[in-house]
C-alpha cells in the first residue's frame, strides 16, 4: 500500500516535473481507481477542493442507495450539494485538461496557472463553504 501510494506521487512528478506544496495540492485519480496509475488518470488538485469532492460523491453514493430501498427519498436531497458536485466534477474535468495541453506544451507553469485560476473561480463560487 505504502509502496503504491508512493509510486503515483513519483510518476506524476516525473511526467509534470515540478515540485508543489504537498499541504495545499493533492494527487486525484480521476476515473476513482487508486490502482490506475497512468499519467491521464493522475491531477493535481486543491487540498480543499480534493477533500470537498470526495465528501460531496459519498453523499452522491447515499442517495443513489436510498433512491433504490425509496422513490419517494428525492424530496430529502440537497440539490444544492449535488450541484456543487458536479461543478467540481467538471472543473477537475478541466485541471485534466490543462495537464494534458500543458505536458504537449512542456510548459508547467501553463499547468499551474491555469490551476490556479481554477481554484480562484472555485474559491468565488463557494467562498463560504471552504
Ligand atoms: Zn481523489
Amino acid at each position: 500500500m505504502k509502496k503504491q501510494t508512493k509510486n503515483y506521487k513519483k510518476i506524476f512528478k516525473n511526467h509534470v516535473n515540478f515540485d508543489w506544496d504537498t499541504e495545499k495540492y493533492q494527487i486525484h485519480h480521476v476515473n476513482g481507481n487508486h490502482e490506475d496509475n497512468r499519467i491521464n488518470n493522475l491531477v493535481l488538485l486543491p487540498t480543499n477542493m480534493h477533500i470537498t469532492f470526495h465528501s460531496l460523491y459519498s453523499e452522491l453514493i447515499f442517495y443513489k442507495d436510498m433512491f433504490e430501498m425509496d422513490n419517494n427519498y428525492q424530496e430529502y436531497v440537497d440539490w444544492e450539494r449535488i450541484e456543487k458536485y458536479l461543478y467540481l466534477k467538471s472543473s477537475i474535468f478541466n485541471l485534466e485538461r490543462a495537464r494534458a495541453i500543458s505536458s504537449l506544451q512542456d510548459d508547467p507553469a501553463f499547468y499551474i496557472k491555469r490551476l490556479h485560476e481554477e481554484e480562484v473561480l472555485y474559491a468565488q463560487k463557494y467562498d463560504k463553504e471552504i
